[in-house]
């Protein structure tokens, strides 16, 4: 990059901080002003006001753009909710990576790759605190919600912080991906909830479906179960307050605040509700523990010898031993020295 050019990003990434420091102060300001005592909307129209892109340079190994719609958040304060739409420009990539505190995923356009899992529009993902994951790679225009009950700066890249993971005591890393499936109304009932599988614990964690008739109401699941729910508009509108709120409108509720009424609008509400678990939240995802089981010991991904690994085309009961020294972790390619036998 010649001077000229550097001095140019740097008036640009200049531009972006102010503009940024300017909106996540006056959301502040609201954040502060409101007394939290009703939930926060905001409309994908209002995020696209904020949007700002990131060019990516000629030597940048994510190879291509990307560009961030803000909802929620603020840098200056961890107690506030950070929500964001992210759209990565095809071929992006962005290298394995972990963060401080658990976090949603929700996929709503393009396709890409997670670690070496596909991802398309309505996967949603949990990723724990201190669980590393990736890359995540953009195929084609991949844009996917990021939901934290709290915000956190940047991300930790790995392995560079692998040793501050291992600072981290008794850390349970955690992730999985899923689809979420609306379900049909039927004849007899206006309202349809399903929860979506394995996405919950004994902890409050839980992701629910809702598909509505035009014009009927029921309310959110209960939000002081968790640490925060996020209400995530996927089709049709929801009414409230006086306002309709079109798809990829994004609804905070805080634990201590009232089940949030839902009312359809007149084309029905298909609506995803995200609860995030409690703070302490140590469950992992269950497997059979025995011999023919290795455990990543980064993300906590379990290589069954009995289910092999579909990702990569490994057929079922390929022993550990079988399996390619080049193998590596299918959420965090960690390679296969850094796995243990999951007893
Ligand atoms: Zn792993």
């Amino acid at each position: 990059m010649d001077d000229r050019c550097r001095a140019l990003t740097m008036q640009r990434e200049s531009i972006i901080s102010v503009h940024f420091a300017i909106y996540y102060s006056c959301l502040l300001w609201y954040l502060v002003n409101r007394g939290w005592d009703m939930p926060l909307v905001v409309t994908l129209g209002e995020a696209q006001e904020h949007e700002f892109r990131r060019e990516v340079a000629a030597d940048d190994d994510r190879k291509a753009g990307a560009s961030r719609l803000p909802y929620f958040g603020s840098e200056d304060d961890p107690n506030v909710p950070f929500a964001t739409l992210n759209k990565h420009d095809s071929g992006r990539y962005s290298g394995v990576h972990f963060h401080r505190i658990d976090q949603f995923q929700v996929v709503v356009g393009g396709r890409g790759m997670i670690g070496r899992h596909p991802v398309a529009p309505l996967c949603v993902r949990f990723v724990r605190a201190y669980t590393p994951y990736g890359p995540v790679q953009s195929h084609s225009g991949l844009a996917f919600f990021v939901l934290r009950a709290r915000s956190e700066k940047g991300s930790l890249h790995f392995p560079e912080a692998r040793q501050e993971l291992e600072r981290v005591p008794n850390r349970h890393p955690f992730q999985v991906t899923r689809p979420a499936v609306f379900p049909a109304l039927r004849d007899d009932a206006d309202v349809v909830e399903e929860l979506v599988p394995d996405l919950r614990d004994e902890h409050g964690l839980s992701v629910h479906t809702l598909t509505m008739n035009s014009d009927s109401t029921t309310v959110a699941p209960d939000p002081s179960r968790g640490a925060g729910q996020y209400a995530l508009v996927i089709t049709g509108s929801l009414l409230h307050n006086g306002a309709e709120y079109d798809p990829l409108s994004l609804v905070y509720i805080g634990p201590q605040e009232p089940r949030l009424p839902l009312r359809a609008g007149a084309t029905g509400l298909q609506v995803l509700i995200l609860n995030f678990p409690r703070t302490h939240s140590t469950s992992v995802m269950p497997f059979a523990a025995g011999p023919h089981n290795w455990r990543c010991t980064w993300c906590g991904y379990v290589y069954e010898e009995g289910r092999g690994s579909p990702e990569d085309h490994i057929p079922r009961h390929t022993s550990w031993e079988k399996l390619p020294p080049a193998w590596t972790c299918p959420d965090c390619d960690a390679p296969k020295g850094d796995f243990r036998r999951a007893v």
